[in-house]
């Protein structure tokens, strides 16, 4: 294709379609092919600063500000049709973007508009308080207000479902928001966009800024104007815009790395477990956050355990992500290609034993594209940087374990802690695993479950807050208490009431 043929995007600030002040675009690749396929505006400091100034517009002045929370949750739901409506387009999308599978893309975007129906469903359901105060003639009770201009960033692995988590809180709780995508997938939230303003929210309640990172990204987490930054992405990302925001007093949450363990106990239905461990770390080509990338074995069913593994990922299905039968799709980015190849080589150099792939795939149903080999290293321990490093891709280490307390000491000795998996069939150890685990999940017997209803976060360097669930609304309010003295005068003016 020419640069002509790319489909080219614009940006969305205040309600309109601009060209970025740069006047730049940016080529978004394939990962199935390596080919540009659209141009996205390569938005500067200037273009944060007028989406900025247009989401402080939309929240101080026009219909945003005055319209009633019940008006604000038909908004959403009415959003969330279109992208029910338009789910299956919106999944392609996402697919020629980041690489994966249709058929989990399109699942996801049929969930997604669960987000918009069940905080729309919120936005009128957030009560304050009357407060039962100690003092005599007074009436004090609480609100709570939105906060002001959010700005929303996201990762290139799932870009409108963790779009859903930040906008649909957000907007119910009456804030207006500026939208980042990753520089590698934005054409979804563009294209999202166009749903937004088919829906009705008054302009500058949602804005898109596309570009990099540290350009548009840098100048939208530093500006005076933007009361929270919620984002997820890397952990080293995620440190800069915490210190970044801290300057500013800035709100934020924070959806990190992960290095998660899925340890199954010799009670476990193995069956059940190796479905658990392949959806752990080759579902999604192992580009999710909540990878399963440490398998946790006990030493009985270990040798058993890999085999019955071995015999599953070797059949996986490798190729075009549009093709429903298709189960390994490509890595998203060439970078991230570099990254997965390179800790290849990482746990090879630290003695792990390689027992599948271990290298980039070179079948012909791969094409051009990033694709690696989906990788077991066996002989892993724990103090291996393969052991304690976030991937990203498909690489499984094996861990062996010899009791339940070796396996809660190994599982929570990373930095990280996302989620975990368990599989047993001893309800105590469930339980008891479920406590010990430092993890913002945890399953049982299942994997990768995730729902807009379950709070969703990370302990430790995973992040900080929680999307989902009821609680995500107040991430995005502040409360103000209000005093009204009903005494029939003034009392002595310089002593504390
Ligand atoms: P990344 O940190 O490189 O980028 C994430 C986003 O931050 C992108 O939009 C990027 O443009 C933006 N960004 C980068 N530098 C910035 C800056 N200085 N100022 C403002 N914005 C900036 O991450 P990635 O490679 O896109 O995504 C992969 C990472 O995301 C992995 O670590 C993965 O675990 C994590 N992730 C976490 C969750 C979760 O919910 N915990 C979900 C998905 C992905």
């Amino acid at each position: 294709m020419t640069m002509s043929q790319l489909e080219k995007y614009q940006m969305y600030i205040g309600g309109k379609w601009v060209d970025p002040l740069s006047v730049a675009w940016l080529e978004s690749d394939n990962p199935y092919d390596g080919k540009p396929w659209a141009l996205i505006p390569r938005g500067n400091e200037e273009d944060a600063n007028r989406a900025v100034a247009a989401a402080k517009a939309a929240y101080t002045s026009g219909d945003w500000p005055g319209m009633n929370a019940t008006s604000r949750g038909a908004l959403l739901r009415r959003l969330g049709d279109l992208v029910a409506r338009d789910a299956e387009r919106l999944a392609a999308v996402e697919v020629r973007d980041n690489g994966k599978l249709i058929n989990e893309m399109s699942v996801q975007l049929k969930y997604v508009p669960q987000w918009y129906y069940y905080f729309g469903g919120l936005a009128d359901k957030v009560e304050g308080a009357v407060i039962p105060t100690d003092k005599a003639n007074m009436f004090n009770y609480t609100r709570h207000e939105p906060l002001g201009v959010v700005v929303a960033i996201t990762a290139w692995n799932s870009p409108l479902l963790l779009t859903a988590y930040k906008l649909a809180p957000a907007l119910a709780a009456g804030n207006t928001v500026v939208l980042k995508p990753s520089e590698y997938t934005s054409a979804s939230a563009l294209e999202f966009a166009k749903l937004v303003e088919e829906a009705g929210f008054p302009p500058g309640v949602v804005n898109v800024a596309t570009g990099y990172g540290r350009e548009v990204g840098e100048a939208l987490i530093s500006h005076p104007d933007v009361a929270k930054v919620a984002f997820t992405g890397g952990s080293a990302t995620g440190k800069h815009i915490y210190e970044t925001a801290a300057s500013g007093l800035k709100r934020v949450t924070l959806e990190l790395g992960g290095k998660s363990p899925n340890i199954v106990f010799e009670d476990a239905d193995l069956e059940d477990a190796v479905k658990g461990a392949i959806s752990g770390i080759f579902a999604a080509t192992g580009q999710t956050c909540v990878a399963g990338s440490r398998l946790l074995l006990h030493e009985r069913v270990h040798d058993e355990f890999v085999d019955r593994l071995l015999e599953t990922a070797k059949t996986a299905r490798m190729g075009d992500p549009m093709d429903v039968e298709t189960q390994v799709g490509p890595v998203t980015t060439p970078p991230q290609y570099e990254k997965v190849l390179n800790y290849i080589d990482i746990a090879k150099d630290e003695g792990a034993t390689c027992v599948l792939g271990g290298h980039a795939a070179q079948r012909p149903e791969c094409g051009d594209g990033w694709f690696v080999e989906p990788t077991i290293f066996d002989d892993v321990t724990n103090d291996m940087r393969i052991a304690q490093e976030e991937v990203f891709g498909p690489v499984l280490s094996v861990i062996r374990f010899g009791d339940e307390e070796e396996a809660v000491e190994i599982a929570n000795d990373v930095m990280y802690g996302l989620a975990a998996g368990v599989w047993t069939q001893n309800v105590r150890r469930a339980i008891t695993m479920a406590d010990r685990l430092q993890a913002g999940t945890v399953w049982v017997n299942t994997y990768r479950a995730i729902s807009f209803m379950s709070p969703f976060g990370g302990y430790k360097m995973s992040g900080l807050g929680r999307e989902n669930g009821a609680d995500a609304i107040r991430e995005y309010l502040q409360t103000k208490s209000v005093w009204i003295s009903t005494a029939s005068e003034v009392p002595n003016p310089f002593v504390l009431r």
